[in-house]
């Protein structure tokens, strides 16, 4: 229901999460120059050849080299030239000898050691050589590829953009965090939070506004942000009660695109799918519980597709029920649990009900009881939905 958005070339900065659209192939080679590896003095081998702690070969130091220098420098037979850490290796020098196994002398040095050919020079192409293809299409970019990336002159890449979802909170109970209380009304707790699974599941949040229960304020809600979004998320105001203005905009009987249906799962039974003005809306439940566990259950693992990211689902985890529970015949019910990975053991945590907030909030894990299982007794093993 959710399309991907086409691929487009960003900013190495903005890459990081999102999957490669493309294969990155090399245009240059890393190292881009032999360079040198060490701290000391570019020499030919050979002149090195009888240096020992006894009898130093002394050379003259012609030239200083600090990583950066960017003339072209040949080092004549019998001298030497001091060199930093990633300078470039002049012409016709074969070794590196370490700072420590010399003098130090800047006109001219006293080396200690005999340095084979091809000592501490990093080599041109060592680690990658122009034309090779070094991040694959559909790799999640990390710190590490972006490092890569810029290493190799390249300033964007290629990826799957992140999907932009609205999400938009109903209720006229509802006010914003940090503002006075009046009584009969609840702080507004499912933007914050839905917009923050948006965002871990790798997605955008457009906005996060609320409408209360009346359906000309939600159209005008809807008008104002959801032309940009690829995805409107919706919570409230879709249960069997009065005043369900999230139902009443879009009419109950699904001709407006939008069909409320029941799902056998608890929490989060009364949903709704559909589209506004071609984009998909998913209008969640208003209970905190069910408009979480209905993101995780529905929502993350589109969203995540769509943009082509791995891991689509939570990872599930065989564990070993740790009490007895019961569970409503007919629903697929998603408990707040917490999972011992070490004992691979799992235990409910807090009420079943779809207010409570606060066990959802300390859980580690989802304990995903089947829609035929009414009663499970301790021992037995469950799929656990590992939220870590
Ligand atoms: P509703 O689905 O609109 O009937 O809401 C079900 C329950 O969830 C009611 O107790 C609402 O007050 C509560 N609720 C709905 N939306 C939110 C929200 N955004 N923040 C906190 N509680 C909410
Ligand atoms: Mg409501």
């Amino acid at each position: 229901m959710i399309r991907a958005r086409p691929p487009v070339r960003v900013p190495l900065a903005d890459a990081l999460g999102l999957a490669l659209s493309e294969d990155v192939v090399a245009p240059l080679s890393l190292p881009v120059f032999d360079n040198s590896a060490m701290d000391g003095y570019a020499v030919r081998a050979e002149d090195t050849a009888e240096a020992s702690p006894e009898r130093p070969v002394v050379l003259p130091v012609a030239e200083d080299i600090p990583a950066g220098r960017t003339d072209v420098l040949t080092l004549q037979p019998a001298t030497a030239h001091r060199i930093m850490t990633g300078a470039p290796v002049p012409a016709g020098a074969t070794a590196i000898v370490p700072v420590e196994a010399t003098d130090g002398g800047e006109q001219s040095v006293q080396i200690r050691q005999h340095s084979q050919a091809g000592k501490h020079i990093r080599r041109a192409g060592e680690d990658v050589a122009a034309g090779t293809t070094v991040l694959r299409e559909g790799q999640v970019v990390t710190p590490a590829a972006l490092g890569l990336a810029a290493a190799l002159g390249l300033a964007e890449l290629p990826v799957f953009p992140r999907q932009r979802v609205l999400v938009i909170s109903t209720g006229s109970e509802l006010v914003a965090p940090g503002t006075p209380l009046q009584p009969g009304q609840i702080y507004e707790s499912n933007s914050v939070m839905l917009a923050a699974a948006v965002r871990e599941a790798g997605a955008e949040v457009i906005a996060t506004p609320t409408a209360g229960d009346d359906v000309a304020q939600f159209s005008a809600v809807l008008d104002r942000y959801g032309k940009d979004a690829d995805l409107i998320i919706t919570s409230g105001g879709v249960s069997a009660g009065a005043y369900e203005v999230v139902k009443d905009a879009f009419g109950r009987d699904g001709d407006q695109g939008v069909e409320f249906v029941k799902v056998a799962m608890q929490p989060g039974m009364p949903q709704g799918v559909g589209r506004v003005a071609g984009t998909p809306i998913v209008t969640l439940p208003g209970n905190p519980v069910s408009a979480l566990v209905s993101f995780e259950v529905f929502l993350r693992p589109a969203l995540r597709r769509a943009m082509g990211l791995p891991d689509v689902q939570r990872p599930h985890r065989s564990a070993v029920l740790t009490e007895s529970l019961t569970s409503p015949r007919g629903k697929r019910q998603f408990r707040r649990a917490i999972y011992d990975p070490v004992a691979g053991e799992v235990t409910s945590y807090g009420p079943p009900a779809s207010h409570h907030l606060r066990w959802l909030a300390s859980a580690n894990g989802l304990l995903d009881i089947p829609e035929d299982v009414v009663e499970v007794s301790a021992g037995t093993e469950l799929q656990v939905w590992d939220l870590t």
